[in-house]
């Protein structure tokens, strides 16, 4: 058993036990997926799927919360290449990298091949997160996502170059063999994840507090706090294909509700 997206990752006996018993005494749906090109048995926690959530990411003061992303694809790699100047403006990672001794043939050489696109000795002594991390005026954006958005990608594009990680974080799957595990971290499970949630986007009494207020004055309206299911609809839909969406919709009577992309693909 291991975190799908994190499968060097090993999970404890004692995680193990509790996430089987977590399983057994809840309602789940019960269907089969197909998720990176190979169909699974899909066991999901079908009521967390209900916790309320609003991914204001652009109106998130936060740094990108992910963190490390663990793996870049090709088509990530191509975009930051075939838009360096943009990137190097968002990140300043190509001048730091050049004021730190590398020249641009070793930065290009190494946003190709590096797992964290720059060399393994500056991550967490350059930089302590994701070079892609950065600032746009005043607000904290995904480089990948921006530079994509501003080349005008379809939400399925987005989605394909980012890492998978990031595109449906923080949903959780955990891989028993042929079997995924797939719940919302929330009160009630995320000691079972390995992801962190504990962000206002995920609890909507944290972003009415005065403390979060104070943080963040410009985001996260209790109004548009809506199921996660709905919230994340339309990547769900991209990344899980139609069937998941519309079995957990039914499951939870929210037919008649649908997500939108207004937070997903907003210029800015
Ligand atoms: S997922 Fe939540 S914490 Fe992360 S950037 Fe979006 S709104 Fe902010
Ligand atoms: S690729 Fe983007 S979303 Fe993923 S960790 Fe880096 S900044 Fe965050």
């Amino acid at each position: 058993m291991n975190y799908f997206l994190h499968r060097d990752f090993k999970i404890s006996e004692k995680n193990k036990n509790r996430i089987k018993i977590y399983f057994s005494g809840i309602k789940v749906l019960n269907i089969d997926i197909n998720l990176s090109n190979k169909t699974y048995n899909a066991i999901i926690d079908v009521n967390s799927f209900k916790h309320l959530t609003n991914f204001d990411c652009f109106n998130c003061l936060t740094n990108c919360c992910v963190q490390f992303p663990y793996e870049f694809n090709k088509k990530a790699r191509n975009v930051i290449l075939g838009n360096l100047k943009e990137y190097d403006s968002l990140t300043k990672a190509v001048s730091i990298l050049k004021e730190e001794g590398l020249t641009e043939s070793e930065i290009i050489a190494s946003i190709k091949k590096d797992k964290m696109l720059i060399p393994d000795e500056h991550i967490d002594s350059t930089f302590d997160r994701c070079t892609c991390s950065c600032i746009h005026i005043d607000r904290h954006l995904c480089a990948i996502h921006k530079i994509c958005i501003d080349n005008d990608a379809t939400l399925g594009e987005i989605i394909d170059t980012k890492p998978l990680w990031c595109s449906i974080y923080p949903l959780e799957i955990i891989q028993d063999d042929e079997t995924l595990y797939i719940f919302v971290p929330t009160k009630k499970n995320s000691y079972l994840a390995m992801n962190d949630s504990n962000f206002a986007c995920m609890d909507i009494d944290k972003s009415k507090s005065a403390y979060f207020r104070r943080e963040n004055p410009i985001g996260f309206k209790s109004e548009d706090y809506q199921p996660f299911i709905i919230s994340y609809q339309n990547v769900l839909e991209y990344i899980f294909g139609s069937h998941f969406v519309n079995e957990i919709k039914k499951s939870l009577n929210l037919d008649n509700q649908n997500g939108d992309n207004l937070q997903y693909n907003k210029k800015i």
